[in-house]
């Protein structure tokens, strides 16, 4: 569901404020009806006109993204660094990513153009599990992995308790690799939790986010999420 004169102004018909003006006025109708009330929402399937002429409504889509590293979650970029977006260039619908990977970060990334959807998962209630594998510098100690586990002291707060899992370690090299669960979106969450108990960070890749996973694609690829997934999302 989305507000009405966010529709028109998705459409490029007015600005958000000129279609508030011409909701106002009586120039738009919803299924036939004129609608003059402000913060009216319709869905996709609603048919909306402006001055009898219809509404082209995009269609809402959603992908899901194995980000590589070195590229932005972002749909535009001034310094000229590839962006997420770049992979759905032959994608009609104007799509954007539903929050953020790290430039260095490699991983699953949600992608679509409705808004809804994506501030729901982004929503701190809607307690999305991602599963992130990272390999870090030295080998965690039980009382760190303990640490995580109980929620690290961050400069904007506590974190929730982390699920976490030493995958392997390399003794010789002195690193580690781990499985680490969060229901968290903070910015850089991973990267400064693993800072706080004083194993930085080396590489990081989001493998799960809910029950999507990579399966099947390799960095660069991409797939549109099948009906099922959308819904299980919600
Ligand atoms: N945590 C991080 O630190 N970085 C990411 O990209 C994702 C989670």
């Amino acid at each position: 569901m989305e507000r009405l004169q966010k529709v028109i102004a998705h459409a490029g018909i007015a600005s958000r404020r000129k279609a508030e003006q011409l909701i106002a006025e009586g120039h738009v109708k919803v299924n036939g009806q004129i609608v003059k009330e402000q913060g009216v929402k319709v869905s996709p399937s609603d048919k909306v006109e402006v001055d009898s002429i219809p509404v082209e409504r995009e269609q809402p889509v959603y992908f899901l993204l194995y980000k590589p590293r070195g590229v932005l979650s972002a749909v535009s970029d001034d310094k000229g660094r590839p962006v997420v977006t770049d992979y759905f260039s032959e994608v009609e619908q104007r799509v954007y990513p539903v929050g953020r990977l790290d430039y260095d970060t490699s991983g699953l990334l949600i992608m679509t153009n409705d808004g809804d959807f994506a501030n729901l998962l982004m929503h701190p209630k809607s307690e999305v599990e991602k599963v992130y594998v990272t390999k870090v510098k030295g080998i965690p100690s039980k009382e760190a992995l303990r640490k995580l586990q109980k929620g690290v002291k961050l400069e904007d707060g506590k974190t929730a308790p982390a699920k976490t899992k030493v995958l392997s370690t390399d003794k010789k090299k002195q690193t580690a690799i781990i499985e680490i669960i969060i229901h968290e979106g903070r910015n850089h969450q991973v990267r400064r939790m693993m800072e706080a108990v004083g194993h930085p960070v080396l590489k990081l890749k989001r493998e799960r986010y809910a029950s999507l996973t990579l399966q099947g694609l390799t960095a660069g690829e991409g797939r549109e999420l099948t009906a099922h997934e959308v819904k299980q999302l919600r």
